[in-house]
């Protein structure tokens, strides 16, 4: 039997194929597919739109490899050294011809007709040592399965009119195109060329960025970059690279100043009456449109609820635990975790963190890698491994906190920092020192004391500034912890470290020691640490904002804290 198997015979299967080609033989791979021809499913998409030329550059082959790229083999068949002169400027397309036959060779050479199993499989279940599929064990498995089915808006199923652009047509003398993206830019001009009427029905205006996806996402350094940056970063980009677009030019818009002139084009917001409606509408997407991945995940019986608002997650985990959930995974940032802790704390449903923040400031100090694809491998293993575990948390005013509260000064960084947030996704930790530095300067009352701290027998006064630890570190900065309570962990009470003082080189001095050990900053005169403490009240001499694992929570007279014991089950790598 196979080692590996890869599910889907289209391009992406293939590509797949290809690397695997490198350390494996064709009997060592299981293709599973429904069309033996790899480029098949994707021909009759490009046929359709009559795709002339290729949307990728020279590197747009399917080899694990950016060199030589297809502009080698255009200049031995096209006779010329233009291809390679045009790559070197970005501008090389290889034809949809050149293309197929690369796909051609490649299939011929490699095996591919001998890994090939023509069948669909039904089911991939996860088994010890690998998985089965229909039956069939293989240690690894590679899902290709493509794209979901074509997209037509929900208004125009089975109304006679509307073909997909991507299923074989021919123009009516009047059409309509609904979209905005390539396809509906490609169908605008080719209908317009059969001498067709054309209306352009579309939400937005087209958006126009260069046909191909910049080169640097073909070459391992490019893609190193892309893999280093933030989740939030690498989800926005992605996003911005698949948003439908078409190029600037003169050869797509000339046509259509002309048409417009002369009566024959024109956008609009709603369909009308034309002969013809043709959806530009791309496909179908998400994994529940396609019957294998819906039922792999029915039948790990995974839920998945997207948050739309504060308190959501708490609400939607709390639901969880009460329909007897295992384990709630919360993908998100620490305020998505701290809601999701609050929803789960006294149940016996297990809180699983994927890091989806900015910080992800628990997630790391439990050890959870900061890479989402990384962390959802360690999750697996954790949950494969049963690897599950009690812990106390805090509470402050009746909401719980698994990893700290800050009182006053750094409370009100965070709110000038929410005040942001859309930035903060962008330049995160730079935002939130420089958002410290405004507040110190600009907008923290140093005038006066804000509170005192009780802590059993003994009252703290004169505070300026203080953080109630449950774990260490504080935070993060870049890759370096800040540490605050350094005894603080998930099996230890609360830590308080309160500030008498917010004059610069005492904070400045803290400050520096906190980004190393923190055993100057509870050395310091004017700092009172506290440790293994099970509750304490902070009362102000006035209002004092304050912060709860991250989330500014507004302002306050009084807080009242406790330390909760075996409160809720987290999964930890
Ligand atoms: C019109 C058009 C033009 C494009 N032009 C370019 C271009 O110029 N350059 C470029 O780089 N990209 C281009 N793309 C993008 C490119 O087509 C896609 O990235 C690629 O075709 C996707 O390949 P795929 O294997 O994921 O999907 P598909 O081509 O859809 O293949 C998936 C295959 O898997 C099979 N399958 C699915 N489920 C199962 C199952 N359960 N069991 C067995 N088999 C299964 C399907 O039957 C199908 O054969 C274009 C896309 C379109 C639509």
């Amino acid at each position: 039997m196979p080692r590996v198997a890869v599910v889907g015979s289209g391009l992406a299967g293939f590509t797949a194929y290809q690397t695997l080609r490198r350390a494996l033989e064709p009997g060592e791979i299981a293709v599973f597919g429904t069309e033996a021809d790899p480029a098949g499913a994707w021909r009759i998409r490009a046929a359709a739109i009559r795709q002339q030329e290729m949307r990728s550059e020279s590197d747009g082959h399917c080899l694990p490899t950016t060199f030589p790229g297809l502009a080698f083999g255009s200049v031995r068949s096209r006779r010329s050294l233009r291809p390679l002169l045009d790559s070197v400027l970005d501008r090389y397309h290889p034809t949809v011809d050149e293309f197929l036959s690369h796909v051609e060779s490649l299939r011929e050479r490699s095996g591919w007709d001998e890994s090939l199993v023509a069948r669909r499989v039904e089911r991939v279940r996860a088994v010890d040592g690998g998985f089965e599929l229909d039956g069939d064990r293989f240690q690894h498995v590679l899902l290709a399965p493509g794209h979901p089915g074509l997209n037509v808006p929900e208004e125009l199923r089975g109304d006679p009119r509307v073909v997909h652009s991507y299923e074989p047509h021919d123009y009516a003398p009047s059409v309509t195109v609904v979209g905005a993206g390539l396809a509906a830019a490609t169908e605008w001009l080719n209908a317009l060329a059969a001498g067709a009427e054309v209306v352009s029905v579309r939400r937005h205006e087209p958006e126009r960025r260069p046909l191909n996806v910049p080169r640097q996402y073909f070459s391992r350094r490019g893609l190193e970059s892309f893999h280093r940056l933030p989740p939030r970063e690498r989800v926005e980009r992605m996003r911005t690279l698949t948003a439908p677009s078409y190029p600037k030019g003169p050869q797509w818009d000339e046509p259509l100043e002309r048409a417009a002139l002369e009566g024959r084009f024109r956008v609009e917001p709603s369909l009308n009456g034309t002969a013809q409606v043709i959806c530009a509408t791309g496909f179908r997407r998400g994994f529940r449109s396609d019957a294998l991945l819906a039922r792999l995940a029915a039948d790990h019986d995974l839920t998945v609820a997207e948050t739309t608002r504060r308190g959501h997650a708490e609400r939607l985990a709390h639901g969880a635990a009460n329909d007897g959930v295992d384990v709630v995974v919360a993908m998100g940032g620490d305020g998505t975790l701290n809601e999701a802790a609050n929803g789960l704390a006294g149940t016996d449903t297990a809180l699983a963190p994927l890091p989806g923040g900015s910080t992800n400031v628990f997630a790391r100090t439990i050890g959870i890698a900061r890479d989402p694809l990384e962390a959802t491998g360690q999750l697996l293993s954790s949950l494969h491994r049963h690897s599950y575990r009690r812990i106390g948390v805090g509470c402050v005013n009746g909401r719980r906190f698994l990893f700290h509260t800050g009182l006053g000064f750094d409370a009100a960084v965070v709110a000038r920092v929410e005040r942001r947030n859309e930035l903060k996704r962008y330049a995160g930790h730079p935002l939130f020192v420089a958002s410290a530095f405004v507040t110190w300067f600009r907008h923290y009352d140093h005038s006066r004391p804000h509170f005192a701290i009780q802590i059993g027998d003994e009252l703290v006064d004169g505070c300026y500034f203080a953080i109630v630890s449950k774990t260490s570190p504080y935070t993060f900065l870049g890759s370096r912890p800040v540490v605050v309570a350094p005894e603080a962990g998930l099996d230890s009470r609360l830590s308080v470290t309160a500030f008498r003082t917010l004059r610069f080189a005492p904070v400045m001095a803290a400050v520096m020691s906190a980004l190393g050990s923190g055993k100057v900053l509870r050395r310091h005169p004017r700092l009172v640490h506290h440790a293994d403490v099970g509750s304490l009240t902070v009362l102000g001499s006035g209002p004092f904002p304050y912060q709860v694992d991250g989330d500014h929570l507004g302002d306050v007279d009084r807080l009242d804290f406790t330390y909760e014991e075996d409160a809720l089950t987290i999964v930890v790598p």
